[in-house]
């Protein structure tokens, strides 16, 4: 008897390869719009919580973590396995520690379970799943996963670590065969978009840093 749970991935990918990383960090810096746009939609609403792979931790700096105002939740194999504990401290404490995605999403189906019977009106919180590529795949794999919150950048840059899902690239007859049986995904209007994110997206292409880039929104229609 487990309340329903919506995963929304959250990630920045060249429009080449779906490149997202590199050295442990961005492939890119000074996006500062970007991160700023990450930050609000994130944010946006109560009770809002952010899953990310122990590398992605690492790679935030200390005094930005636990990303403010946002349960974090951080997978590691290190972790004890079983029921994530509760983080000690106040309202930015953190982060639950999980040994698996699955246990994470447990965790926070108990925890929606109770806030929607107590008295803190935050069960309705948005968990979004911001990477690295290793919890991008895990998430892509269950099918709670049925949105994407993509910026394309159109601007290269050299990667080695990538998004493990292309999205709207053009698909040869021969990957075409491959995906027939996979999940579909479309990309939504941006008006459906900002009514998602509770915000105007800009229609032109964005640019900071000579880095150009878009802001988009799929969905899983299976
Ligand atoms: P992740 O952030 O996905 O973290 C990987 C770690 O997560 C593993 O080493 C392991 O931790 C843990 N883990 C992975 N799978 C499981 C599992 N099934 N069960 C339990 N624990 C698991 O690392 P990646 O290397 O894939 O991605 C990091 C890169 O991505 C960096 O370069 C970062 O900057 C970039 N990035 C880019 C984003 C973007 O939008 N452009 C967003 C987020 C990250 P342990 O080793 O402790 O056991």
């Amino acid at each position: 008897t487990s309340a329903p749970l919506e995963l929304t991935l959250v990630v920045a990918a060249t429009a080449r390869d779906m490149g997202i990383g590199a050295n442990g960090g961005l492939p890119w810096t000074g996006l500062r719009k970007e991160m700023a746009y990450f930050a609000r939609v994130t944010k946006r609403g109560d009770g809002n919580v952010v899953i990310m792979g122990r590398k992605t931790w690492d790679s935030i700096p200390p005094k930005f973590r636990p990303l403010r105002g946002r349960l974090n939740v951080v997978i590691s194999r290190s972790f004890p396995p079983g029921l994530p504990k509760d983080p000690a401290g106040g309202p930015d404490a953190g982060p639950v520690e999980a040994s698996s995605l699955e246990t994470a999403l447990e965790y926070l189906r108990q925890k929606k379970a109770v806030e929607s019977t107590g008295t803190t009106a935050n069960g309705g919180g948005r968990v979004f799943v911001i990477g690295g590529a290793q919890i991008y795949a895990a998430a892509l794999g269950l099918a709670e996963a049925r949105r994407v919150l993509l910026t394309r950048v159109m601007s290269d840059f050299s990667c080695d670590t990538f998004f493990p899902l292309a999205l709207g690239s053009p698909t040869s007859a021969e990957e075409a065969e491959k995906t027939a049986s996979a999940p579909k995904w479309v990309q939504r209007s941006r008006a459906e978009h900002a009514a998602w994110i509770g915000e105007e997206v800009p229609e032109e292409v964005q640019t900071e840093n000579g880095t150009e880039y878009e802001f988009q929104m799929w969905e899983r229609v299976d």
